[in-house]
């Protein structure tokens, strides 16, 4: 079967390439093998053992059920394969890393343009071959332009050896090590700003990153001679995340404080971290098929760190006056995000969420590239007003309620607690 892709075992893993790409595959090993002893080293971690039996386990793609020692899973679109007893033995899983020749390649398998790069579970479509385990999805521009964001996705495939962690604690330390390749440390700045009033116990998602790799530095900055003993400490043996979290910042929050003490926050730092609050980004990325060059221009200011409070208003203000319609490609390519809308609210909702009862997770990375299959709830009709306005050709009526809820959702993190199946609103209404 001719997939459109190229299929190369390397040590840790598989390596997915679209044939489009033409890529030089041992290029592309030799920079993962790199990101991997760059990330190992680190956090002085051991280089992890590598895997054996991977032609065996290509050649059986077709029936993963013939694969010993590897269990089926069938999901939705796709067929993959796992490999529990080395989970099970605490060690890592095999990582298949599958390659996009976009962004907007990557976002359209995803149903979510609210994500740069993933680490979960990647459907190549439907009937298409089995993956083997667990994935990073990531642009080819990520290999172009240096690893850093590879980097990332790694940090969260090696956390899975040590636990489930907190959402502040994995970004925080994705983060870290992303920018410590990249040579990068503005997510002091932002932690200065966020900590002049807001608590550890309370770091709204889009600012988990900057604010989690500030907290993660503080904390191995302290005791920790041995990086590996945060990865140890940060992550949950118990059941309940949030109250080993909880204790990690009741012990060490006041001295991350002070370390940030000495800082000066600027307007443009408060400003960007007010443009990270609102995910300026992302609503840059929705708007993009028919975005003004003018807007674009003023978030670039604001995300080199001289942006000033009236560009964020005036972001708001340019994007609020209706674009010409779109030609047929616009309109589609305005279609094939609406579904982020969907993706952020439930990312939103499960953060805010109390733990459910039954400790069932609600959405992972790996169910963003199932959106499709996710129940809309009280969004649904939402989606499918939006839809109609579309349908109905009425561009100015479909542009206004897009920008409402790019405001409402994205901007303002509006939480759905309708979203959660435990979620009681009439015991938990008021959290957010
Ligand atoms: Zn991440």
């Amino acid at each position: 079967m001719d997939l459109g892709y190229t299929l190369t075992p390397w040590p840790y893993g598989l390596l997915v390439a679209p044939d489009e790409l033409e890529m030089d595959t041992d290029e592309a090993i030799d920079l993962l093998m790199e990101t991997i002893e760059f990330v190992c080293d680190f956090w002085c971690l051991p280089m992890p053992s590598e895997f054996e039996g991977w032609e065996q386990a290509l050649e059986s793609r077709h029936c993963p059920g013939e694969v010993p020692g590897y269990q089926t899973q069938l999901g939705p679109h796709l067929n993959w394969l796992r490999c529990p007893s080395a989970w099970m033995e605490g060690g890592l899983i095999p990582l298949a890393v599958v390659v996009f020749a976009s962004h907007d390649d990557l976002a359209r398998a995803a149903g979510t343009w609210a994500g740069y790069a993933y680490f979960g579970t990647v459907s190549l479509g439907e009937g298409m071959a089995p993956m083997l385990t667990e994935s990073i999805a990531i642009p080819y521009q990520s290999f172009q332009h240096g690893p850093g964001i590879l980097a990332h996705e790694i940090v969260h495939w090696l956390q899975h050896v040590f636990g489930p962690e907190h959402v502040v604690l994995s970004e925080g330390m994705a983060r870290r090590t992303e920018d410590a390749w990249e040579g990068d440390n503005s997510f002091q700045r932002m932690a200065a700003v966020f900590a002049e009033s807001g608590s550890l116990l309370e770091v709204p998602w889009p600012l988990a990153y900057d604010v989690g790799a500030s907290f993660t530095d503080y904390v191995w900055s302290q005791s920790i001679h041995d990086r590996v003993e945060l990865w140890e400490s940060s992550c949950s043996r118990s059941t309940n995340i949030c109250e080993d979290y909880e204790a990690l910042v009741d012990y060490r929050e006041e001295g991350w404080r002070a370390s940030l003490s000495g800082m000066e926050p600027t307007e443009a730092d408060r400003v960007l971290l007010e443009a990270k609050l609102q995910e300026l980004t992302l609503v840059q990325a929705m708007l993009k098929p028919v975005l003004s060059q003018s807007a674009s221009d003023v978030l670039s200011t604001i995300y080199v760190f001289q942006g000033t409070q009236e560009d964020l208003a005036q972001f708001w203000d340019l994007i609020s006056v209706l674009p010409i319609e779109p030609d047929e490609a616009a309109w589609q390519a305005l279609e094939e995000r609406e579904r982020t809308l969907l993706h952020v609210a439930m990312r939103n909702a499960e953060y805010a969420a109390p733990p459910s009862p039954s400790g069932e997770l609600l959405l992972s990375t790996t169910d963003v590239f199932w959106l499709g299959e996710v129940d809309p709830g009280i969004l649904g009709p939402v989606l499918g007003e939006l839809a109609d306005l579309r349908e109905a050709g009425d561009w100015p009526g479909y542009y206004g309620r897009y920008v409402e809820l790019l405001r409402e959702i994205i901007a303002e993190g509006t939480i759905y607690p309708d979203l959660i199946p435990w979620w009681d609103p009439a015991t938990d209404r008021g959290e957010s």
